[in-house]
């Protein structure tokens, strides 16, 4: 009843929160933030698509992705003339390791540009060749994330990934020799696909563990409403009190091995967390479709990407869509953000909003600790266990609102 609640609030706060203003340039200029922004950098390209997928993503063709990393490599330097600067990398996709020479091009031109510390990109199972991984060593990546998903075959073909990237003994014999080659190989898995149960749960946790990743994601399914209606169709409707079940049942089997980074993220040492959004208060988008926040503005880029080409190739910035946050709404999402990441500092937060925590956030800790989400242990708000799955709840419910965002602006592009 308190989960649907929250999922019921959640969604309509994101929602709202999700309604940008169409087109023109933001006023972004480089912000004084004590931690440099990240750069989060997006690959569109597949080579071929899953259908539960609702990220922004096409079909690969060669020599568009060839012009589209040749663009990503000029709006690096409109970032750079504009002043910013930057000490984290995030690649993502689609297959940011599509066209790997594209890449390492393209992640040695923002190391020239910017005083970059760490690189985080993602992969499939299929690209984890020997010559992939000494490029990306040699690019300076510390975490490689892996798309896996599962180690079931009958869910793999449900997914439609058993063709692409083989069995889940095949995905597991080409994850296990990369392990020691990054600080950091995450796992990237899926919770509560419709078809999923509680036996192939614990054995794609068996399958974890006996391999020892560094690092293990364990996403809730988040699909935009209409990615939600093709599953409905095929597996049925997605059911919220086995989420519940299989959540509890990772944190249990995971956290004695490993400790949780964030609310769905459980890292062996001091991995880098798999979501920027918890490590870095700003980021700045680039590529087709990407997403940056910086100075209380978030803003998305063109989705359309021949659109995103020609507007670089004419120094044009690709924006399509902004929104300015106010304070009271910029604290609002750096609560949900921090506590994501398991912990609030109220010391650091009253830095940052020169003095004010409980004058705008009373209402939001007030609620999530009579849920029973919070507690405080001096100078932090920490989830509770119960806490932890509140989370999982809020940030699903966040996820799906940006996936019904793309899916809004994509169809009207
Ligand atoms: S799940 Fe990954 S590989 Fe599949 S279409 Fe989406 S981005 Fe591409």
């Amino acid at each position: 009843m308190l989960n649907a609640i929250i999922t019921e609030r959640a969604r309509r706060e994101f929602a709202r929160a999700m309604q940008f203003e169409n087109g023109g340039a933001p006023q972004l200029h480089p912000g004084d933030s004590q931690k440099l922004p990240l750069l989060y950098i997006h690959i569109p390209f597949c080579e071929k698509l899953c259908p539960y997928c609702s990220f922004h993503r096409v079909l690969f063709e060669r020599t568009l992705c060839r012009d589209y990393f040749s663009a990503l490599r000029k709006e690096i330097t409109l970032y750079k003339k504009a002043g910013y600067r930057f000490s984290g990398i995030y690649v993502g996709g689609g297959t940011p390791t599509v066209m790997i020479e594209e890449l390492e091009d393209t992640l040695a031109l923002a190391g020239e540009c910017f005083p970059i510390r760490e690189i985080s990109v993602e992969t499939n199972p299929d690209h984890l060749t020997d010559r992939n991984i000494a490029v990306l060593k040699k690019a300076g990546v510390n975490r490689l994330s892996v798309g896996i998903q599962s180690f079931d075959d009958r869910l793999l073909r449900d997914m439609d990934r058993y063709e692409k990237y083989g069995s889940g003994e095949v995905i597991a014999r080409r994850l296990s020799p990369v392990l020691g080659n990054f600080d950091t190989l995450n796992a990237d898995m899926i919770f509560n696909f419709p078809s999923q149960n509680m036996q192939n749960l614990e054995r794609d946790i068996d399958v974890l563990m006996s391999l020892g990743v560094d690092q293990i994601t364990y996403y809730p399914l988040m699909i935009s409403d209409s990615t939600r209606q093709v599953l409905r169709e095929k597996f049925g409707q997605i059911d919220y009190r086995k989420e519940e079940q299989f959540y509890h049942r990772i944190a249990e089997r995971l956290l004695p091995a490993y400790r949780l980074s964030s609310a769905w993220c459980f890292s062996k040492k001091e991995a880098m967390i798999d979501e920027y959004i918890v490590d870095y208060d700003e980021y700045a988008g680039i590529g087709s479709g990407s997403i940056g926040y910086l100075n209380g503005t978030c803003y998305a880029n063109t989705f359309h990407i021949r659109e995103y080409i020609s507007r670089i190739d004419h120094d044009e910035m690709p924006i399509a869509a902004v929104r300015t946050f106010l304070l009271r709404d910029q604290m609002r999402y750096d609560f949900l953000m921090k506590l994501f990441g398991t912990k609030l500092d109220v010391r650091d937060f009253r830095t940052k909003y020169r003095g004010i925590f409980y004058r705008v956030l009373w209402p939001s800790i007030l609620a999530f600790s009579l849920a029973g989400s919070l507690t405080y242990r001096a100078p932090c708000f920490h989830l509770t266990k119960q806490g932890r799955y509140t989370w999982v709840i809020m940030m699903r419910e966040f996820f799906i609102a940006v996936n019904n965002f793309r899916d809004f602006f994509r169809a009207g592009q």
